[in-house]
């Protein structure tokens, strides 16, 4: 097996074969905690990207996966949650070098990877359609569901086998052929993926893998005439642009996309739970968080004792080595990432609003002086200041008072976005009556805790449409066919040709 530490060089996977690029060009990955080149990466080509949907379209068309039994889809699902069970270490490694990310963050998403292919193994036999109410007396109908076609599968930087896997295991469980393209800077665990997905037995082209220096092939996936579906996760910007391309050959789309999600925390909330919860909503994987709860708005009541336990237990958290179980806050992927980071930081001053945590480089020692690290960060604004409206993707917070329950509605829904938000309150009835009026995919009561195996999520908004995880993500890689059946005794002649 292939460890972390000797992988140097990689390839494509195309029609179930290792290739380098058409052109043979490269390009070089590096661990962002460490500034260390970790690997020489295949920089795919738009003659790649058409060879890869040739694979997947051949793999589908020639009834491949699509017309496996469902049972025998579920085995290879399956044995793919087992074969990552057992190479988690491995691969939370891999992860943690090419994103930066801690390890006791990657061996959580890990964790849930293996429950996401063992979900969708379930799933592949329960695919169920409907039996209709007859028409009309001489005719039955029915539902089937068949799987989509090819699936275009593009990903983020921030959880990158993880959200990968919210889109292949339910694409793999319906039947589905994909291709799935990593982030750039993020490419190495894809491509192990591909590696388990060959030994669990998936058939050649079912699963293809490209790697890119550049965004052009994601957008030549998504212009391919060959792919049927595109499931993306990126930020809102790319997924316009995504859904506009896609409209061209009418593919079916999902977009997880960007958020800016609040906490909402009112005066009869448990505080200790409230500050240990949105410091783990908004620092959580240092903020490059999708639904990250980085708006914090608490009712003046409580207001002072929050802000005041939230920056001292804030100020002991660990920033540093990815590596070490006790970190809890690495580094921040990538160096555009970084500056807008620093940008934001520089923004929040200008505009008036007050840095009373951080908003500084950290700088966790010698051997990570090539890394990218940022204090956890905390302002005191305005709804208004754009540090509280536009995501920013990292560990910044920013408190916004509030009076009472109408005012905290009012402020969480006012954004462009709608993809989580938690509820900090100790009236359950409170609790679920915001929960109801915040326009978003997921609320989250008295936890930060919003995404779960089998829970799904998505966005309201420009947070994107589709969901992921759950059942329902699985009706969202297949299409409805209506079958009608004649039953009556004359054969059908509404013309009356035979009278
Ligand atoms: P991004 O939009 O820049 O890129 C996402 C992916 O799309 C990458 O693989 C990229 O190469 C590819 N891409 C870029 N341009 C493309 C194009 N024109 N056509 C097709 N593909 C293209 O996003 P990012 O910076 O990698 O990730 C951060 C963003 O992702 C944030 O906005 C974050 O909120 C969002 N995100 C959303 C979720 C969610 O579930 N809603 C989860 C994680 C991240």
């Amino acid at each position: 097996m292939t460890t972390a530490s000797t992988l140097t060089k990689t390839q494509l996977l195309v029609g179930g074969e290792w290739r380098e690029a058409s052109d043979g060009g490269t390009y070089e990955d590096f661990n962002p905690a460490t500034g260390e080149k970790i690997a020489d990466v295949a920089d795919a080509t738009g003659e790649d990207v058409a060879a890869a949907v040739a694979a997947a379209r051949k793999a589908f068309d020639a009834g491949r996966w699509p017309t496996t039994a469902a049972s025998r889809r579920a085995k290879v699902v399956y044995r793919i949650a087992q074969l990552i069970a057992e190479r988690a270490g491995d691969i939370a490694l891999r992860e943690v070098r090419d994103n930066g990310k801690t390890i006791a963050t990657a061996k959580g998403e890990l964790s849930a990877i293996v429950d996401c292919f063992e979900f969708y193994a379930g799933a592949a036999t329960k695919n169920y359609g409907d039996t209709l109410p007859p028409p009309i007396p001489t005719h039955l109908a029915s539902t089937v569901r068949e799987p989509v076609g090819v699936v275009g599968a593009i990903v983020p930087w921030n959880f990158p086998l993880l959200l990968a896997s919210w889109k292949v295991a339910p694409a793999l469980a319906a039947g589905c052929t994909i291709v799935l393209k990593p982030s750039s800077v993020t490419p190495l665990t894809a491509i192990e993926l591909g590696r388990i997905a060959i030994e669990a037995g998936l058939p050649e082209g079912v699963l293809n893998v490209l790697t890119g220096a550049t965004r052009s092939i994601g957008a030549r996936l998504v212009e391919e005439p060959g792919v049927d579906k595109i499931a993306f996760t990126g930020s809102t910007a790319t997924g316009k642009s995504v859904a506009a391309a896609a409209a061209a050959t009418l593919k079916r789309v999902t977009l997880e996309l960007g958020g800016k999600s609040p906490a909402l925390v009112f005066d009869d909330a448990d505080l200790a739970a409230a500050v240990a919860g949105s410091l783990y909503g908004v620092y959580y994987n240092a903020g490059q968080c999708c639904e990250a709860r980085s708006r914090i708005l608490v009712q003046a009541g409580i207001y002072d004792r929050f802000v005041s336990l939230f920056v001292e237990k804030a100020k002991l958290l660990r920033v540093g080595d990815p590596e070490d179980p006790q970190t809890q806050i690495g580094a921040i992927t990538l160096d555009e990432q970084y500056a807008k980071i620093k940008e934001y930081c520089e923004i929040g001053v200008a505009e008036g609003a007050r840095a009373i945590l951080g908003a500084a480089p950290s700088t966790p020692g010698d051997a990570f002086a090539n890394g990218m690290f940022w204090s956890p960060t905390a302002f005191e604004a305005a709804n208004t200041h754009r540090i509280a409206r536009e995501e920013i993707f990292g560990p910044v917070a920013t408190f916004v008072r509030f009076s009472d329950e109408a005012e905290a509605i009012a402020l969480a829904n006012a954004s462009p976005y709608g993809l989580a938000a938690s509820v900090w309150s100790t009236n359950v009835a409170r609790a679920n009556r915001v929960a109801r009026a915040i326009r978003s995919g997921s609320v989250a009561i008295n936890t930060p805790y919003a995404v779960f195996p089998g829970v799904p999520f998505g966005g309201f908004k420009e947070s994107g449409y589709g969901r992921e995880l759950g059942t329902e993500t699985m009706r969202l890689y297949t299409e409805t066919k209506s079958v009608l059946t004649y039953i009556g005794e004359k054969p059908v002649d509404p013309f009356g040709v035979h009278k």
